[in-house]
């Protein structure tokens, strides 16, 4: 069954109302998708855990100027979280997502249950190996958690089917899996990656902020603040120097870092030399009172 969200601002303006199309099933949304296929149209796939802000729009965006069709999915996947307190706790914000959904023109929202995603009978499982990858910085403290969020992509990915995947750099480990999965399974997907969008103190944007208290809220731009600081350091330390005074500096009051690493952007490698490799990231996880927060900064790109 479609059902159509009217954009209120659009009708506020006095102007035509624009429509997104809601699915809940992989069948409608499927027939709805191979006409536009048929019709030789593009498809654009955003795939998000909903409690959307304005990174997830700026993916959405560059879809909408890229394909004839914009399929936005939210979905908390239960497979992914290998903590049940976070995800009995993620953010939902339904009806709001889609009144921001509308406001940048994506065209399909998929919305569907768990038993959507994974129906009784349906082996999901995907049973690949992403190396060393997958067992450094989030795979090493978040023991299982791309072996979910791969299987639920792969899942999306089957039933959309779309010609360009949009994800954020915000989640580089997650990218480079995804880019990995895409290899192995040889799907000719067009993966793009979508810059890091950050509040106005440099906080990058993430569903988990609202959840900071806000004493904390203010001291959370420490994790940006650093990737800065530490990248200006790069004429004059060494990665491992860096790290070592990256972790001192985020070791304050309410603040846990979990990691803080510099490494080979396409391996996720530690590197010992900025002269290893020409493409470095620098990746930091960190507990800010209850929440887990994750940035990162390229370093080095040629
Ligand atoms: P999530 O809903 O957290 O699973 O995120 C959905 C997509 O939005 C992922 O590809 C994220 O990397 C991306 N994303 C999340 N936060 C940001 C941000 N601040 N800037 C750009 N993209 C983001």
């Amino acid at each position: 069954m479609a059902v159509f969200w009217p954009n209120l601002a659009f009708i506020a303006n006095a102007l035509l109302p624009f429509k997104m199309y809601l699915f809940k099933n992989v069948n409608d949304l499927q027939s709805h998708l191979n006409k536009i296929r048929k019709k030789g149209g593009k498809i654009g796939f955003v795939p998000t855990m909903g409690a959307l802000h304005h990174g997830h729009l700026s993916l959405i965006r560059q879809s909408v100027e890229a394909n004839d069709c914009t399929v936005c999915s939210i979905f908390v996947n239960p497979t992914q979280f290998n903590d049940d307190a976070d995800l009995e706790k993620y953010p939902r914000t339904v009806a709001k997502d889609m009144a921001m959904l509308t406001s940048v023109d994506n065209d399909v929202l998929f919305l569907p249950d768990v038993s959507e995603i994974y129906p009784p009978g349906l082996n999901t499982e995907l049973k690949l190996d992403f190396g060393e990858l997958a067992t450094v910085m989030e795979g090493y403290f978040r023991p299982g958690h791309f072996d979910g969020m791969a299987q639920v992509v792969k899942r999306l990915l089957d039933i959309v089917e779309p010609h360009s995947l949009y994800m954020g750099q915000k989640d580089f480990q997650q990218l480079a899996i995804v880019r990995n999965m895409l290899t192995q399974l040889k799907m000719p997907i067009n993966l793009e990656m979508c810059a890091i969008i950050r509040q106005e103190d440099g906080l990058a944007m993430s569903s988990r902020n609202v959840r900071l208290e806000p004493a904390l809220r203010e001291k959370a731009l420490l994790l940006s603040q650093t990737l800065q600081k530490g990248k200006a350091k790069m004429a004059t330390q060494t990665p491992a120097e860096i790290q070592q005074w990256a972790i001192k500096e985020l070791t304050i009051p309410s603040f846990k870092p979990e990691y803080f690493e510099i490494v080979n952007a396409i391996t996720l490698q530690p590197i010992e030399s900025f002269s290893d490799t020409d493409y470095v990231v620098a990746c930091t996880a960190v507990w800010v009172g209850e929440i887990r927060l994750i940035d990162n900064l390229i370093y080095k790109n040629k």
